[in-house]
């Protein structure tokens, strides 16, 4: 019998639940759809998504399968290929984003309702959100009871990878990846972020083991630095499922087991993504409103034409280290977590903007996009999420700055030295931002749009007046 793989966020091979059961029922039709919800990504998620797509087209091929290609909603074109290719069973792995959610649910039920076989699996995550409860059978709402929780419960080892894919006799036909112009709406950008990025199962493999093998030990120490690239960089790969979570996991617990000293808060940062999604399913709407309702009266600015919004996209608020990291964002598709922390407490206290909007433009950005880990971290810091920072915890960039990057090698890398020693990652920014921002790199530095002690009272004194109303 033929079998409809459904490849949504999971390219790879390795530790994959709903092709190894297609193929132990028989041949296999791996299908990607290009379906709304693709169409809807941010540019950079969907240029990462396309070259993730590319390199797993690839792979399969080399395995003398194929990937499908069609564009359309799901529910049709996975109907109409049961239907030209006689497959009787359609399985895939679980998302747990509020739209793929409501989509799969109709998907199977109506599936189903055709009678064929419908299974999904779990893989992007070890610890399904509704298995992991309180005392009083709840979700949990703070970390690190979450983390005492789940870190004792055991992990499956990680399924191998196939030997061979049986292809069934006849494929049906597909569309080519490139019409769908997925990259399009990079422009300039896309070939700049193209040289940060790694793609493919097999180099996100080979990354676990260099940074298990040589970055790990000083991750704890060294991860806060913004320039020591000591932490794993797999969380694009993790987001698009090129490898597992569960992988990462073993890894780690095996290098924790020989006593390597970071190994531990390695495992703790993949289980933070595991507890966003454990938010994120139990609360969908952390993508779109305060966690804690009494924060819908605070007085954010919700303008995105504010021109001060503007200058931090731009990488031009006159903070160094903040227009750092937003032109390492730009650039490389990425930002330094404690940089996400630093530019996200900037822009919702010393400016006064809104989360929301900060979060917008970093699903634009963010190559490693995932919906769960970037609404809790913009709700963490600006104080309205769960087991959130206190509001009057306001990251002062200079002092950051002082402290984790001392000798300045992040400011001298992103920020033009007005023009007598610019690095080749400050002339990447200007050859990747669009023509209309009508920035040069012979531009002066600009005046800071906050005083930071100024900011910071003005953010202390509406918070005062909020909390007095
Ligand atoms: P490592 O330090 O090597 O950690 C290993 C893995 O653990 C990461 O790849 C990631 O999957 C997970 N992880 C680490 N830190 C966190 C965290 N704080 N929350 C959730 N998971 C974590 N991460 C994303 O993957 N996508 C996002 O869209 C995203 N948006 C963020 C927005 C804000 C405002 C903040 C403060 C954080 C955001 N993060 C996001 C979390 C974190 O910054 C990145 O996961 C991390 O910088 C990725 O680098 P790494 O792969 O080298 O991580």
């Amino acid at each position: 019998p033929i079998s409809i793989y459904w490849v949504r966020r999971d390219f790879r091979l390795t530790d994959n639940a709903a092709l190894t059961a297609a193929i132990r029922r028989g041949s296999v039709l791996p299908v990607f759809i290009c379906d709304p919800q693709v169409e809807s990504l941010g540019a950079a998620p969907k240029f990462r998504l396309d070259l993730a797509l590319a390199a797993f087209e690839d792979r399969l091929g080399a395995m003398g399968s194929k990937l499908v290609m069609r564009r359309g909603k799901a529910l049709d074109v996975l109907q109409d290929l049961a239907r030209e290719s006689g497959a009787t069973a359609v399985y895939w792995n679980r998302l747990y984003d509020p739209s793929s959610v409501a989509r799969d649910t109709d998907i199977k039920a109506s599936l189903k309702a055709d009678g064929l076989e419908v299974e999904s699996f779990t893989g992007a995550l070890m610890f399904e959100p509704w298995t992991v409860k309180t005392k009083t059978d709840g979700p949990y709402r703070v970390y690190t009871p979450f983390w005492k929780a789940v870190r004792e419960v055991g992990v499956p080892a990680p399924l191998k990878a196939p030997d061979q894919i049986p292809a069934p006799e006849t494929w049906p036909h597909g569309e080519a990846r490139e019409n769908w112009k997925l990259s399009a709406e990079m422009r300039r950008g896309a070939d700049v972020v193209r040289q940060y990025v790694r793609v493919g199962e097999p180099a996100a493999q080979a990354r676990l083991a260099e940074f298990c093998e040589d970055l790990i030990a000083a991750y704890k120490a060294k991860r806060d630095y913004l320039d020591a690239e000591v932490t794993s960089e797999l969380s694009d790969a993790l987001s698009l499922g090129e490898i597992s979570p569960a992988q990462c996991w073993h890894a780690g617990r095996r290098r924790m087991q020989e006593g390597a000293a970071g190994a531990e808060h390695f495992l703790k940062e993949v289980v933070w993504r595991e507890f966003a999604w454990h938010l994120m399913w139990h609360y969908p709407e952390i993508e779109t409103k305060n966690w804690r309702p009494e924060w819908d009266g605070f007085s954010w600015i919700d303008d995105e034409d504010h021109p001060h919004f503007l200058r931090w996209c731009q990488g031009r608020t006159g903070q160094p280290l903040v227009d750092a990291a937003m032109r390492e964002l730009y650039v490389t598709g990425k930002m330094h977590n404690r940089a996400r922390m630093i530019t996200a407490s900037y822009l919702t206290k010393h400016l006064g903007i809104h989360w929301r909007l900060g979060m917008r433009w970093f699903e634009d950005c963010l190559v490693d996009w995932d919906p769960a880990s970037n609404a809790m971290g913009w709700q963490w810091v600006a104080g309205s999420g769960p087991d959130a920072a206190p509001y009057f915890r306001i990251y002062n960039p200079q002092t950051q700055s002082d402290k984790f990057d001392p000798e300045a090698r992040y400011l001298t890398r992103w920020l033009p030295d007005e023009m007598s020693c610019a690095s080749e990652s400050a002339i990447q920014f200007f050859d990747a931002i669009p023509v209309s921002w009508g920035l040069k790199l012979t531009d002066k530095s600009v005046e800071p749009l906050v005083d930071l002690a100024e900011g910071r009272a003005r953010a202390l004194a509406a918070y005062e007046t909020f909390k007095t109303q």
